[in-house]
């Protein structure tokens, strides 16, 4: 998704865009990783409008993505939605002394600006950068997801394995030998 500066106007423009997870490098790189697949296109909508030397884009994305649960590691469809308000700039701003008390040099980045050179903005960075952000750390198939057993592997959701399960503690094990004089 790209703009030329010069075609929004004061009011703001809205944008919208359905591409695949190809279109943007970094998900190409993590469905070629074998981490996730992606089964549903990028939705993103986003309104673009100038605030003060900056562009602001305030929208969401959602797609649907197919990850492995961290328990049993059956594959499951994850839905995905992000809201999101960005700000892209040609230069950085310039900010008053007493602003920047410390006197350390701020980057776009501590200030979540993103740089752009020439006329026209590529939001394809900061986009991908978002649905990363908006997939789950610690993905679960569900929350009473019974994962597997530890003994013979089985999956737990699926079947019951009649394994004795009762997981012995090796730090109890050690207690249970020490002798208090
Ligand atoms: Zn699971
Ligand atoms: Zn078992």
């Amino acid at each position: 998704m790209k703009i030329q500066i010069d075609n929004i106007p004061e009011e703001g423009i809205l944008l919208w865009s359905k591409e695949a997870a190809d279109a943007y490098p970094v998900l190409a790189d993590m469905v070629r990783a074998g981490e996730c697949r992606f089964e549903a296109p990028i939705h993103v909508s986003l309104r673009a409008r100038p605030v003060r030397e900056m562009i602001e884009a305030e929208g969401q994305l959602e797609t649907t993505v197919r990850l492995p649960c961290r328990r049993c590691v059956e594959s499951f469809d994850q839905p995905v939605k992000r809201r999101f308000r960005l700000y892209f700039t040609q230069e950085m701003p310039e900010f008053d002394d007493d602003e920047d008390e410390e006197g350390a040099e701020l980057s776009a980045d501590d200030i979540g600006l993103t740089l752009f050179k020439g006329d026209a903005i590529d939001f394809t960075d900061a986009l991908q950068e978002q649905v990363v952000l908006a997939l789950p750390n610690w993905a679960l198939c569900g929350e009473d997801c019974r994962g597997l057993c530890p003994k013979c592997g089985a999956n737990l959701n699926a079947e019951t394995c009649g394994c004795d399960t009762e997981v012995e503690d090796d730090r109890f094990a050690v207690l249970k030998n020490l002798k208090i004089e």
